[in-house]
């Protein structure tokens, strides 16, 4: 059973996931500590608790989500895995992070690319890919069928969805990945988004102002 930890990190918000089950190998996704405080927070978590981390994955390369890349597979000796059509929007990130002020360190390279309905595995765990562009290039969301939940990145919010007025976003494109791959879940599914609280799959076909 995996269990799932939050961390909140940096000036946007993002919501850092460290997943683990019970032979504490851990996967560490969207790693977004900015500053030694937060990289602190996270690294005292693992030490805590005795997790080995394996991989670092990114739901996509926005400047938010991959500022702990660096620091994580540093100190871990890990590797990074990203969905090839975001790779070249991992190369902007530092000069995107300089336009809101940031000194963002650079993401390390990833060492392999994910696909949809590729399975990752870690520990006695596995997590299927779900290709869902349309806020970003390449754009992924992490399925766990057996504990009934999904990572959603900035695709799906509780009562929002993500943004696709920026450089690579697609409103329609948006709408359809979340339609075709995260509505026909089951609908108790639990949600954990990018940015915000959790939801579930049920909730959001009732009450997403966007998707009705
Ligand atoms: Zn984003
Ligand atoms: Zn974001």
């Amino acid at each position: 059973m995996i269990t799932i930890k939050t961390f909140v990190f940096n000036p946007f918000q993002v919501n850092t996931y460290i997943l683990y089950d019970e032979t504490k190998k851990c996967i560490i996704i969207d790693p977004a500590c900015m500053d030694k405080f937060e990289e602190n927070e996270l690294s005292e978590f693992i030490e805590k608790h005795n997790l080995q981390p394996l991989k670092i994955y990114n739901t996509h390369t926005h400047l938010d989500h991959v500022a702990g890349n660096r620091f994580v597979a540093e100190k871990y000796l890990i590797n990074l895995e990203i969905h090839k059509n975001s790779h070249y929007l991992l190369h902007s990130a530092i000069t995107d992070a300089q336009r809101f002020g940031l000194d963002l360190i650079e993401s390390v390279e990833p060492s392999a690319f994910i696909s949809d309905g590729d399975i990752i595995k870690f520990g006695s765990s596995e997590l299927e890919v779900l290709y869902t562009p349309g806020h970003a290039d390449g754009s992924v969301c992490f399925y766990s069928k057996n504990d009934e939940f999904v990572i959603s990145g900035d695709v799906l919010f509780n009562e929002s969805i993500g943004r696709s007025d920026l450089p690579t976003g697609n409103h329609k494109l948006l709408v359809d990945s979340i339609k075709s791959k995260l509505l026909v879940l089951p609908e108790k599914t639990v949600v954990y988004p990018g940015h915000g609280p959790v939801t579930t799959i049920g909730y959001e076909k009732e009450n997403n102002p966007f998707l009705t």
